[in-house]
């Protein structure tokens, strides 16, 4: 490269496959700069466990600022971004024209209200500490309202729980939210018994966890079941408002509905005027970059990538790290002076899913289970996966502390928001 400066690589969004982009460039010859419009890497995986008040934001969420502070070459700026000239090459943040030599766009998917976008402010996704604290501060406060209620038919409403969507983050919050109500909130009211309260699972498939095997979703339907989570399978939501959801004719009373169904690409596809796929993800080369655009690279849950043998990357975090890895390569190749184009090639880490405190199933691509072993796998994964975050045995262990003594030490209701 001829050009007068070291070369730029700006990365959009701080994600798995951001942040994991930006430190594997740690010791290339360029400047990096990091922009995020939060100032947190956020660890997706536990954010239900903020959402039902068993950890605390701080647990799963990091300054950025704070994981890179050692890293000379990288620059850190919060910010939305609004658009990426292609021409100029440079990144938009409103007026602001930040200009880069590559990019390595990061900006992870949102939720797909299918066309229904007004049923969002009835029922919020979980993708961010403010849909976490959003749905904490709803399920508390429906609790709370319901110890104030003397209609029968409000205070059941009430003390039912609508989850939208079966795959795992929706299997996730019906199960922990079960386990709020019979275990850890069970002596703390008096005119009511939280213990009653009821967590409807709605699926519009045939099967919840429909990206696992057959037994494993019959055994998560189960042990669902077992915790007392009413499982609806074949069951599309075609209403949704402040009173509950509509399943067709039949109404589902709710004051609290939590959207686990669809994902969409955050909106990187038209930034760039790329190709996109169904669910707005960009149709990537097998090294990641934008087809005859060698310079830019878009990667993770804003990614479609269809490998050599037909099968997709899917949208997990192991996928969106090993990417950023492997586009830091790449640059970092290219800066080097070493051209040459290599395709991506996923390592399949496998699938899990928690099902309470108790179960999960995991299928590993030597290895399929279900049960206790596979919770204590499963949170052995979690463990691992933290490790490149700051304290990790601080947040491991407070977690574990929660798990022996069913507390729930992050209950707050925080913000302005009442059920009624
Ligand atoms: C609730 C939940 C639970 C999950 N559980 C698991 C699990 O157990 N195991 C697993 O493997 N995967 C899990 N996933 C999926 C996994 O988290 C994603 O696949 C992974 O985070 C994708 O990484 P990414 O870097 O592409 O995007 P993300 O990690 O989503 O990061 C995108 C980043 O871009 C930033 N950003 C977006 N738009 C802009 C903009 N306009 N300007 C500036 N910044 C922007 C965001 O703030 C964010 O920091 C879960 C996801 C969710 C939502």
């Amino acid at each position: 490269m001829t050009s007068p400066h070291r070369p730029r690589v700006v990365i959009v969004g701080a994600g798995f496959g951001g942040l994991f982009a930006a430190q594997a460039l740690a010791r290339t010859a360029a400047d990096v700069t990091l922009i995020d419009r939060h100032n947190y890497h956020l660890f997706q995986p536990l954010l239900y466990q903020v959402a039902t008040a068993g950890l605390p934001p701080s647990d799963v969420a990091w300054p950025i600022r704070s994981i890179l502070r050692r890293q000379r070459n990288t620059t850190v700026l919060l910010g939305e971004v609004t658009g990426i000239d292609r021409q100029r090459h440079s990144v938009q943040i409103n007026e602001r024209a930040i200009p880069f030599d590559y990019l390595v766009v990061a900006t992870g998917s949102t939720h797909s209200y299918f066309g229904h976008d007004d049923w969002q402010s009835f029922a919020p996704g979980l993708k961010s500490i403010d849909d976490a604290t959003l749905i904490r501060r709803r399920i508390l406060a429906a609790f709370e309202a319901a110890e104030m209620e003397e209609d029968p038919q409000r205070r059941a409403r009430l003390l039912q729980f609508v989850i939208v969507g079966a795959g795992p983050t929706g299997v996730e919050l019906a199960g922990t939210i079960a386990e709020l109500a019979r275990f850890t909130l069970a002596a703390d009211f008096r005119r009511i018994d939280p213990r009653s309260a009821k967590v409807v699972l709605v699926e519009a498939g045939s099967r919840v966890l429909a990206a696992f095997k057959e037994p494993q979703s019959a055994y998560a339907q189960r042990a669902l079941e077992k915790l007392g989570v009413v499982v609806r399978v074949n069951a599309l939501v075609t209403g949704c408002d402040a009173g509950g959801v509509w399943l067709g004719a039949e109404r589902v009373a709710s004051a609290t509905v939590i959207w686990a169904a669809g994902v969409a690409a955050a909106p990187a596809g038209r930034w760039l005027g790329a190709p996109i796929d169904r669910a707005g993800r960009v149709l990537v080369a097998p090294d990641l970059s934008l087809p005859e655009e060698p310079t830019i690279f878009v990667i993770g849950d804003a990614a479609s990538i269809t490998l050599a043998d037909g099968r997709r990357v899917p949208g997990v975090a192991p996928a969106a790290k090993q990417q950023g890895r492997f586009v830091a390569g790449v640059i970092t190749d290219r800066i080097a002076g070493r051209p040459g184009t290599r395709p991506f090639v996923y390592r399949d880490t496998g699938n899990l899913a928690t099902i309470g405190r108790k179960r999960a199933v995991i299928e590993f691509p030597r290895l399929t289970l279900r049960g206790w072993l596979a919770w204590w796998i499963w949170g052995i994964a979690h463990i691992y996966f933290l490790v490149g975050v700051p304290s990790p045995v601080v947040v491991s262990l407070r977690w574990l502390w929660e798990y022996l003594t069913y507390g729930r030490g992050a209950r707050l209701i925080t913000g302005a928001e009442h059920a009624d």
